[in-house]
């Protein structure tokens, strides 16, 4: 299952192949072997791990598991999310980025079947999860990278038979007002429903949304609130709501934020809202300061040591 890293750099040097078959099976959790680290030349591992992991067509043929965190890891053996589903369709698939760990797929595929129960939703429309690696990636996204992130379009979808071509085009549609002080007219009781379900699923860790979001939520739920704290407000998110799920049980090179402070988190939101509303004046800028370091581009050193073993299996 796993070669010599050496046909590595071949590999990474071709190109295209897109979207591919769907791998369907979510068997994988039995497939291969688990993922180890094989021993890597020092040129590779201080190579540009978004260039390694940028350039991966296909999954890792190893047992499921994510390794490393959010934000610094990669992916054995993730699935891919069928372009098109009952209730799903995977937008942007030039991107190859439909793929993610079976929980992940499985996830989505059930909160799918949850929004097409609402009024003018046939389902949802997914955008990015992961590379079929995990891993960092060449475009976009400080995160994404160990199979467990995908971005949920905010978007109603009113038909499940968009061409490849229409799903490169069509956009989202911003729900924000006020820089994301409020919610837009286009924001329904469905949206907060399908958060709802999202957030009140157990494998959910985090939902990240605009702040005016989080604040309409919190206004308008009546029921039951515990939900609500796994709903962060956020930068961006109001094209589409980003679920971040927790490290699957068993899964012990896979790193957990974190979980959320206790409570609703409506009070925090509710300070995010008054800062947009009511920025406070910028701190003065001390010039004795040091500058700040610019952000280092991660290698393949910086990730955890499974994660040649990852790029290496196919
Ligand atoms: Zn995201």
């Amino acid at each position: 299952m796993i070669r010599p890293i050496l046909a590595l750099t071949l590999i990474t040097a071709l190109v295209g192949c897109g979207g591919g078959k769907p791998s369907s099976n979510l068997q994988s959790m039995s497939r291969g072997a688990a993922a180890m680290a094989v021993p890597v030349s020092g040129v590779v591992s201080s190579k540009s791990a978004k260039q390694l992991f940028g350039n991966e067509h296909s999954a890792s043929a190893q047992r499921a598991e994510p390794f490393g965190s959010y934000a610094k890891g990669c992916a054995a053996g993730n699935v891919q999310l069928p372009e098109t589903g009952a209730t799903w369709q995977a937008m942007r698939l030039s991107r190859n980025r439909n793929w993610g760990q079976p929980t992940t797929i499985d996830f989505i595929q059930d909160l799918s079947r949850k929004a097409a129960q609402h009024p003018g939703w046939a389902g949802l429309y997914v955008g990015d999860i992961s590379q079929p690696k995990g891993g960092p990636m060449l475009t976009g996204h400080a995160s994404h990278q160990i199979g467990l992130d995908a971005d949920i379009w905010m978007l109603p979808p009113t038909t499940l038979s968009r061409s490849r071509a229409e799903r490169e085009d069509i956009s989202s549609i911003s729900m924000q007002r006020a820089k994301g002080a409020y919610v837009n007219s286009d924001w329904t009781r469905a949206h907060h429903e399908i958060i709802k379900a999202a957030a009140s699923d157990p494998r959910v860790a985090r939902i990240f949304i605009f702040p005016g979001a989080k604040v309409q939520m919190c206004n308008d739920e009546k029921g039951e609130r515990s939900w609500l704290g796994k709903v962060r407000p956020w930068y961006g998110h109001h094209f589409h709501f980003h679920v971040r799920l927790a490290c699957p049980p068993g899964a012990s090179g896979c790193v957990n934020q974190t979980p959320p402070p206790a409570g609703d988190g409506c009070a925090d939101a509710q300070s995010w809202v008054n800062n947009i509303l009511n920025p406070p004046p910028a701190k003065p800028r001390d010039p004795d300061a040091p500058k700040p370091k610019p952000k280092r581009e991660l290698t393949l050193n910086d990730l955890p040591g499974q994660c040649s073993g990852v790029l290496a299996s196919r």
